[in-house]
């Protein structure tokens, strides 16, 4: 790592909040004023919203990430994990991908480091739940319930088949609705190629503890994609949570027993739990407490926004929505342009001028439920536009094709979207990409040592 004279700006997370705040923090810099550093134990930044597209293979895998190296080009990109932070001496310790820790010091500090998977001590679901949130998770779903289809179509055993056939989805939110509906759909058009398996013969359940899905969309949308999805013979369970998936056994509260072997967990996010080791002040749920200008407060040299921060949403407290429940909601939409105003803050901070407050009121939500599905809530000032269908599937594309970042990938998004109208859908399942030494070391192991020689019978005695 570069040991020059020039402050260091340390950038914790090199995701959504960090890549835009480095680009920007990189632009408005003057030559050589600062050394930008990112830390992310990824080398891309991956764009979440399309990792249900990834996931039904509607978009190639490689093109839902962003290589960092290559587009905070003037910043140094280090691999690695930022794993504790003294404030005191200003030196962050950094677990690199291999070799030993190493102590980082820095001037100023940017905290992204998103949020995790929020999760319960349910049992079974260490050992058998998947989530969704990277990339690797997007294309080990896609492998594995292919994987199913191939399994159901080729064995005898009822029971088997029956459990690779059955898909549990816990959670309704943008990440679960979207989910369930890109691989219902994904595995409807494969069952074509199959001849013992159709879609009648698969299951797909989705679990909310809540009364609803979608909220992000409002109600009325909401319940539109809840009965959109069990017009295609998705089970929706709600207000009922899962008690227990040992060994792809399904115990849900209201009741319901099924085998499974895909039980995907999608239930909501929390703060990256990382944070309780970085010397911040954090709020009740364990997000970075910021002021209205993504300052950490009390810290004039630390700024922190996206998923891991309590920011005040001040477009929602200007609109007479009390201050202790108005807070910006964890998503891309607040994620990119908080990153925006951060980088500016940063710069500003560095040269002694005035902070900039961050305002941004919601401007709608989009959500994508298989090849021309979706719905879309569009906000214009005071009237909210509720699309469904096509037309709304259509905003969805339209939306977050756009909001991809850096010019390449929104080029190779569109590329896969037109191919994908052309071509047939990708149906393969590459599962043994996971091992992919397996074939190779059967045929290179060492031959097993030849078994002892069995001694020889004793000759009979001669009587
Ligand atoms: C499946 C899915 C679908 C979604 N769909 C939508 C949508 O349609 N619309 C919408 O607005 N939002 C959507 N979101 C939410 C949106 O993607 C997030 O709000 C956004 O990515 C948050 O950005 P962030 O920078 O805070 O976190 P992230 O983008 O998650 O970045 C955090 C980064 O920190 C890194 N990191 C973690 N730990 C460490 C460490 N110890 N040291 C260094 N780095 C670390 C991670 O590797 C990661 O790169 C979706 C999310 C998911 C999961």
């Amino acid at each position: 790592m570069s040991t020059t004279e020039r402050p260091r700006i340390l950038i914790v997370g090199g995701g959504y909040v960090g890549l835009y705040a480095a680009r920007r923090i990189l632009k408005k810099m003057r030559y050589a004023e600062a050394t930008v550093t990112v830390v992310d134990p990824r080398s891309y930044m991956t764009y979440q919203p399309f990792l249900p597209e990834a996931a039904a293979g509607s978009i190639s895998p490689r093109h839902v990430v962003v290589p960092l190296r290559r587009v905070v080009r003037g910043a140094e990109v280090l691999t690695g994990r930022v794993t504790t932070i003294d404030q005191d001496r200003k030196v962050a310790t950094i677990a690199p991908l291999v070799g030993e820790a190493y102590e980082l010091p820095f001037d100023y500090l940017v905290i992204s480091m998103g949020a995790v998977s929020r999760t319960f001590p349910i049992p079974g679901l260490a050992e058998q739940g998947i989530g969704m949130k990277g990339i690797e998770e997007a294309i080990g779903l896609r492998n594995h319930v292919l994987e199913q289809l191939d399994k159901a179509d080729s064995t005898t055993d009822e029971e088997v088949r029956r459990k690779a056939l059955t898909f549990v989805f816990v959670g309704g939110g943008f990440a679960g609705a979207e989910t369930i509906g890109e691989v219902e759909d994904m595995a409807r058009d494969a069952a074509k190629y199959y001849t013992n398996v159709s879609r009648e013969d698969m299951r797909f359940v989705l679990v909310d503890a809540a009364d609803k899905i979608l909220p992000e969309v409002g109600p009325k949308l909401g319940q539109y994609g809840k009965e959109h999805l069990e017009s295609r013979g998705i089970e929706i369970y709600l207000e009922t949570s899962m008690d227990s998936c040992v060994d792809g056994h399904v115990v849900l509260k209201n009741g319901l027993e099924v085998d499974s072997s895909t039980i995907v967990w999608t239930a909501g996010v929390k703060p990256n739990p990382a944070l309780a080791r970085f010397g911040l002040p954090l709020g009740p749920r364990g997000h970075v407490d910021c002021n209205e200008k993504l300052q950490v407060n009390g810290m004039d040299y630390v700024w922190a926004a996206g998923d891991n921060a309590q920011v005040p949403d001040m477009a929602a407290i200007k609109a007479g929505v009390p201050a202790e429940r108005a807070w910006c909601p964890p998503n891309a939409q607040h994620a990119l342009r908080q990153a925006k105003v951060l980088g500016d803050n940063v710069v500003s901070g560095m040269r002694g001028f005035p902070q900039k407050e961050y305002s941004h009121a919601n401007k709608g939500a989009v959500a994508g439920l298989g090849l021309h599905k979706g719905v879309a809530m569009i906000v214009m000032g005071k009237m909210k536009i509720k699309l469904k269908g096509r037309l709304a599937w259509y905003m969805h594309r339209g939306y977050h094709g756009m909001a991809m970042p850096t010019f390449n990938r929104k080029i190779r998004v569109f590329a896969d979207w037109t191919l994908g109208m052309f071509l047939k859908r990708e149906v393969v399942s590459l599962g043994a990409m996971e091992t992919p030494r397996e074939e190779f070391y059967e045929a290179a192991k060492p031959a097993p040592a030849p078994a002892a020689a069995a001694p020889a019978p004793e000759k009979a005695k001669a009587s």
